[in-house]
């Protein structure tokens, strides 16, 4: 499969286009190939998607978001391999162009070289989970097995619903999927088409229907799916996996999985996109002379030096330490904040020794200007 291309790209427009000329594009390019216009041409049906799926994204402030951090890695998962899906597409249609497809072009999925009649074809749902991620796990990226309850084909009758595997011509619509009414209003003559009320638009009817799935075609099942991880996916991400979601009755497409990231609270570290953040305790004599310390990361701990007279609360970033990136481009950082830890309880003698330093001769009350600068300093850091 080809690289995907540029959202932007693809609409032709830049990236602070207004939802008006989103639009705008897009109905250019759905008028142009649009597969009613171009039956039986894949690479206009191509094209048709394409640009489907670049208005969903920009046109959602969320996706967009997303899309303009993260590229195609941060919306991917949503459309997958194939593409946005034709039906999902015809269905936007009502809202977005109502004004301009309405009526002129069929609304329901015709299924392309299929001989035109605009049957329907039936789909199965998304199914949604939540994973469980720890940190570790997101640092490499990682392979889920998790039991779903889901429907699947029904092995008796092989997903037809039919005892004999063989379904029916629908008497009701002689197989089109759709009726015709012809009705006079006062603009004249209007035809309408509806579903098939009989076989519900499939067009083919179950004659005799197989007791395991009472001519559904589909059971529920409990199934292992294997789900990979990308390395870099963040709390509340969605990924969807075409086709793993419920099967659809009498051999339909099937729903996709949609699989919601929660990440779990580390015991050591926070995150803030791909960065990571620890606190470590070093002591006053550590602070005072320096010293080499060692601080822990996802791969394992490090060492690192402490300059000798280290006030509390500095932010040493240790680069390429934190998270990777979710589209690949290298890592974050761990910022690691140094704190003098401080004693609750004291003996006599830590107490002799610490009036004594009491007396240091060099001992400042006021911060200098360039420790006032270091909060600046903190908040770039931590931006
Ligand atoms: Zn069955
Ligand atoms: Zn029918």
């Amino acid at each position: 499969m080809a690289a995907k291309r540029d959202y932007y790209e693809v609409l032709g427009v830049n990236k602070n286009a207004t939802p008006d000329e989103l639009k705008k594009a897009y109905r250019k390019l759905a008028l142009q190939y649009h597969p009613d216009r171009n039956p039986g041409d894949k690479e206009a049906e191509e094209k048709f998607k394409e640009a489907a799926e670049a208005y969903d994204v920009l046109s959602n402030p969320d996706k967009k978001a997303r899309y303009d951090q993260y590229g195609h890695a941060g919306v991917d998962g949503a459309y997958g391999q194939g593409g946005m899906d034709m039906n999902d597409i015809f269905s936007q249609f009502g809202s977005i162009f109502g004004d301009l497809f309405g009526g002129g072009f069929r609304t329901g999925f015709t299924g392309f070289g299929g001989g035109g009649a605009a049957r329907r074809v039936l789909r199965g749902t998304n199914l949604r989970i939540k994973v469980k991620l720890t940190l570790e796990e997101i640092d490499r990226g990682c392979e889920k097995k998790i039991k779903v309850s889901k429907y699947v084909p029904c092995k008796t009758c092989n997903g037809t619903g039919s005892k004999d595997g063989k379904l029916e011509t629908c008497p009701h619509c002689h197989g089109a999927g759709v009726v015709t009414e012809t009705k006079r209003t006062m603009l004249g003559m209007m035809q309408t088409q509806s579903a098939c009320p009989h076989c519900g638009g499939e067009g083919k009817v179950v004659k005799d229907k197989c007791h395991d799935c009472h001519g559904d075609g589909i059971v529920k099942s409990d199934e292992i799916i294997t789900i990979n991880i990308p390395a870099g996916v963040q709390d509340g991400m969605q990924l969807a996996m075409q086709g793993q979601g419920n099967a659809a009755p009498r051999g339909g497409i099937a729903g996709d999985l949609i699989v919601l990231v929660e990440e779990l609270d580390h015991d050591v570290f926070e995150r803030q996109d791909a960065n990571l953040y620890y606190n470590a305790f070093i002591t006053f004599s550590e602070a005072a002379q320096g010293a080499t310390v060692e601080i822990p990361t996802l791969s394992g701990k490090v060492k690192i030096k402490i300059d000798a007279g280290t006030p509390s609360g500095r932010v040493v970033r240790l680069r390429g330490k934190g998270l990777p990136v979710l589209n690949g481009y290298g890592r974050g950082d761990l910022l690691v904040c140094l704190n003098v830890w401080v004693p609750k309880s004291l003996t006599k003698e830590e107490k002799k020794m610490l009036d004594e330093l009491n007396g240091h001769p060099n001992f400042q009350p006021n911060p200098t200007k360039q420790e006032r600068g270091f909060f600046d300093k903190m908040k770039e850091m931590f931006n």
